[in-house]
């Protein structure tokens, strides 16, 4: 059951500041909770709650670094599913869109993640992928063998390019890629051509809630070379120590870029459930095929 997470959902700019203005009680507190919340906990601890996917009262876990305020989306581990706040949200609307016990055809552009694993035992057609070069394949598949116990072949995807036939798959979801994707708009299109008729994109990206524009922080030079237009960003990637440059961060027209891509809906959505130790700012996009 996600019936506990509230999510309520905006399909446009305007939309969402109208119910800001109407609610803003409302939403300014759920605002102010994570905020303060996020700021109080600069140590390790945890955080009694309920979680819907393990369907238990669970504990979640969080830690930070020494004087750093703690991640919400990102800590907040259920003792039970293991999975982050972030993780649960996804995983509990995958839960709703395209209940386990259907059969129905998942596809998550992650392989090496405790999202995937939970993901793959829960229901039965699940495909995973990660995004890699070829001479990297040893080191990450003793990577997911060792830190997962996944024992599987890894598989290489990339979603400008995806290798599945048309209107094949009845779920995408996609947490936190979008953003180092230069051509970001044919990943969206190749996205809806592989999804049926009707079928869920789930999504999650660093989004601007108050900008109608997409940021480009950066972009890639004819001759290869990349350009900063903004201070780099790079994201923590279990694959690369490095970390990932961030292209992008979205902003309202994400929206339209999905609709121009096949999708008959978008919406944003703020996922709300303190009990469940989930609060603002998973940055969360819903979209059908
Ligand atoms: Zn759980």
């Amino acid at each position: 059951m996600s019936g506990q997470i509230d999510l309520v959902r905006f399909s446009s700019l305007d939309a969402y500041r109208e119910a800001l203005a109407e609610r803003s009680e409302v939403f300014t507190a759920r605002w102010l909770w994570g905020e303060h919340l996020e700021a109080a906990c600069r140590h390790s601890g945890r955080y009694q709650g309920y979680c819907s996917l393990c369907a238990r009262p669970a504990e979640f876990s969080f830690s930070a670094g020494s004087g750093e305020p703690v991640n919400l989306r990102e800590e907040l581990h259920c003792d039970g599913c293991g999975l982050s706040a972030r993780a649960r949200v996804v995983a509990s609307l995958l839960k709703t869109d395209c209940p386990p016990e259907r059969g129905h055809s998942i596809y998550l552009t992650e392989q090496t993640t405790s999202l995937y694993r939970f993901v793959k035992q829960a229901w039965s057609a699940v495909i995973g992928s990660e995004y890699f070069e070829e001479t990297e394949r040893d080191r990450i598949q003793a990577f997911m063998r060792d830190s997962l116990g996944l024992d599987e072949r890894l598989r290489f995807e990339d979603v400008t390019e995806l290798s599945f036939a048309d209107a094949t798959l009845d779920a995408i979801a996609t947490c936190d890629v979008l953003e180092h994707v230069p051509d970001y708009r044919a990943a969206a299109t190749e996205f809806a051509r592989v999804l049926k008729p009707g079928g869920r994109l789930i999504l999650t990206v660093p989004f601007l809630d108050q900008d109608q524009q997409t940021l480009t922080r950066a972009r890639v030079l004819e001759d290869g070379q990349i350009e900063h237009l903004e201070e780099p960003e790079y994201h923590g990637d279990p694959l690369d120590p490095k970390g990932v440059l961030a292209f992008y961060h979205f902003g309202w027209d994400l929206l339209e870029t999905l609709r121009s891509a096949g999708f008959s809906s978008a919406e944003w959505c703020l996922p709300w459930a303190p009990a469940e130790g989930v609060f603002s700012g998973q940055w969360t996009l819903l979209a059908r095929r």
